[in-house]
């Protein structure tokens, strides 16, 4: 989980610019109600931010709590220090209960073993553990059956002491794209709200949007939000974007030319025969493979701001076609694989065309040897 900061001058690094992350965190908190609380989601290593760096800026910078996926992450974001709730949005095992109490974690809940395992711990240690009840309403993954939720929640009142419902939450399946399946999860969630208001077990927090949900369906904000992707400026809708003005992305990924060849008509270039030059070219070898992040597949990058065509890939470099580019490219002269150079850009969305994959997906593979440079605007 570490991060390697600047520790030594790297050929290839990622920028992140903090400035604009809080100004993402102000432009979405416009967009709620006051009373909303805000949950950043730091899962998958903050979307490939790099856990702890985003998550002490998003502890500062005044959200409500973080979400997490794996217990790895919650206990690494304590062990830096992180004092504000964090909350496991995927289910533990009962055996995880004991390190899920040492570390104060919000545990989700949609089964007994695991509250009465959490609640055994939280007792042995004199602790009262805050729990959000899940509530499956047609993403069929995890969460209780909405029928079954008031008795679960009788239940654990009457057997769990040591721990608070302080939630309780569903997830939407497709808010993006299916209007009508996300208004009956809301039409459900609403009715289930209802029903534990009027028979007085309605837990004090209640949530259901995550980035589609908050833009699209602000009737579902409820009193918190759980803010992931659009945290970083990265959501899309049918290859158009529906940020909120001025919600940008913090990332640029650059790298440098680290040699330059001249070949000819005929010769290959790179490994295997992926590309066999059909001119006199000038390649560029530059630093960047699959062991960085870079997806086999990724078809341009950014060199003295013009966009040239990627060749071939390895694990360490890659290979692109500099022949037409205009002026003289020199060995170390910068490379953008994804970011701003001049006035061209390649989005982090325009890296996955052609690729089946996506955005949150192509971030992911951004790995640990890429060092991660933070820094806020002057
Ligand atoms: C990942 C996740 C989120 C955040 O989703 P985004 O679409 O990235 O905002 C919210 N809630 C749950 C349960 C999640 O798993």
């Amino acid at each position: 989980m570490r991060e390697m900061v600047n520790r030594v001058q790297e050929v290839i690094r990622l920028d992140i610019n903090l400035s604009q992350l809080r100004r993402n965190i102000e432009i979405i908190s416009g967009l709620l109600k006051r009373e909303v609380k805000f949950m950043a989601v730091v899962k998958g290593n903050a979307y490939g931010h790099g856990l702890v760096p985003i998550a002490k800026a998003l502890e500062e910078f005044g959200c409500h709590s973080l979400g997490v996926v794996r217990i790895i992450e919650a206990i690494a974001l304590r062990e830096a220090g992180i004092k504000i709730p964090i909350m496991m949005l995927a289910p533990i095992m009962p055996s995880q209960a004991a390190e899920a109490v040492m570390n104060e974690l919000t545990i989700m809940l949609d089964n007994e073993a695991t509250a009465y395992e959490v609640n055994k711990c939280a007792k042995g240690c004199n602790k009262v553990i805050q729990v959000h009840i899940k509530v499956n309403t047609g993403l069929n993954r995890f969460g209780i059956e909405p029928d079954k939720v008031l008795e679960f929640i009788k239940n654990i009142k009457d057997n769990c002491d040591n721990l608070e419902i302080e939630g309780i939450y569903t997830h939407f399946r497709d808010p993006e794209f299916n209007k009508s399946f996300t208004d009956t999860q809301i039409a459900i969630f609403n009715e289930l709200l209802g029903m534990l208001e009027k028979e007085g077990f309605r837990p004090p927090l209640a949530h259901a949007a995550a980035t589609g949900g908050i833009l699209i369906y602000p009737e579902a904000h409820y009193n918190m939000i759980r803010c992931g992707i659009l945290l970083y400026g990265e959501e899309y809708l049918k290859g158009k974007k529906i940020l909120p003005e001025g919600v940008l992305p913090l990332t640029s990924f650059a790298s440098r030319v680290i040699k330059i060849n001249e070949v000819q008509t005929g010769q290959p270039i790179g490994y295997g025969d992926k590309h066999i030059a059909s001119r006199k070219s000038r390649i560029a070898v530059i630093a960047g493979g699959y062991g960085d992040g870079v997806s086999r597949g990724w078809k341009n990058i950014l060199i003295h701001g013009q966009k040239v065509p990627i060749v071939n890939y390895a694990m360490d470099c890659i290979e692109a076609d500099i022949t037409d580019v205009e002026g003289n490219v020199q060995e170390y002269d910068e490379a953008v694989l994804v970011g701003h150079q001049g006035s061209e850009c390649i989005t982090w969305e325009e890296a996955c065309y052609g690729l089946n994959s996506e955005v949150d997906e192509q971030l992911q593979r951004i790995t640990n040897r890429v060092p991660k440079n933070y820094y806020y605007e002057k």
